[in-house]
């Protein structure tokens, strides 16, 4: 069950600190204690710390952030949660699959799972920092479960998957930490300018569609580790003449 604590639930601009306080509830319910909130609308208060009941120590350790990245950066596996079926055809988990993948990941380092906004969800830029989107399955025409009460879920199929102690071979492999595939992506957007590939003017969805491209790839450390050198060598071949700038 130790995994649980590597796992960490991040809340985006929660607007109803009621629904903060019961996700602390959920999640403490499920065995999880690590809440980050990025930007919340209100603060932690008395609507919260009473739906939260017992699970207040959670509040008042959570981290309070002011962004995505922050929240996630040393996670090497971040899920996003939507909603909506399938948004951007991104590679997607079920409740069920995030469970055994995240207890997994978790053993070998930090994982996230996201949760958007009660109005709007998350941004497409939100979601595209995520490796995988989590939809649970629900009425078409009514799609959009309570905040809490998706936590819920997730972190129910968290415990189920870490009490049978199943793991996955395959996930059992070291994965860059999201600040760092954030670095890697400023690096080629970089490039990709410098080289004139990218214009300035019609920049396009250039970096969208290779977002998608490497997520569904999901380079290891080492790969990365390949790709970030390979990225300074251009870098420093095409750099100008007088160019003093080879930094990375
Ligand atoms: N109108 C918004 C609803 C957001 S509900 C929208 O269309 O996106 C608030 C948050 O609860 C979502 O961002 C997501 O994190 C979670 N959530 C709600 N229903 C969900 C579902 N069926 N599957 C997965 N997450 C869900």
């Amino acid at each position: 069950m130790e995994q649980l604590s590597a796992i960490r639930i991040v809340l985006v601009e929660t607007s109803h600190s009621g629904n903060i306080g019961s996700v602390a509830r959920a999640m403490k319910n499920m065995g999880l204690s690590q809440l980050v909130l990025v930007n919340p609308q209100e603060a932690i208060d008395g609507k919260a710390v009473a739906l939260a009941a017992g699970a207040s120590d959670l509040l008042q350790q959570a981290r309070v952030v002011a962004s995505l990245d922050e929240a996630i950066a040393e996670c090497s596996l971040v899920v996003g949660t939507s909603a909506r079926p399938r948004t951007l055809s991104w590679p997607a988990l079920d409740a069920r699959e995030c469970g055994l993948r995240a207890t997994t990941e978790a053993r070998h380092h930090p994982v996230a799972i996201v949760f958007g906004r009660e109005r709007n969800g998350l941004t497409n830029d939100e979601l595209q920092k995520c490796h995988y989107h989590l939809h649970i399955p629900s009425n078409p025409d009514y799609s959009a479960l309570n905040i809490a009460q998706a936590v819920q879920v997730v972190t129910y199929e968290l415990r189920m998957a870490a009490s049978a102690g199943a793991v996955m071979a395959e996930a059992e492999v070291d994965y860059p930490p999201a600040e760092e595939l954030e670095r890697f992506y400023a690096q080629l957007e970089a490039i990709l300018r410098q080289v004139g590939f990218i214009l300035p003017r019609h920049p396009g969805q250039v970096m969208q569609k290779l977002r998608r491209l490497f997520t569904r790839a999901r380079p290891e450390t080492q790969e990365m580790a390949i790709l970030r050198g390979m990225l300074a060598t251009m870098h420093k071949a095409s750099a100008p003449a007088s160019g003093a700038d080879s930094e990375e």
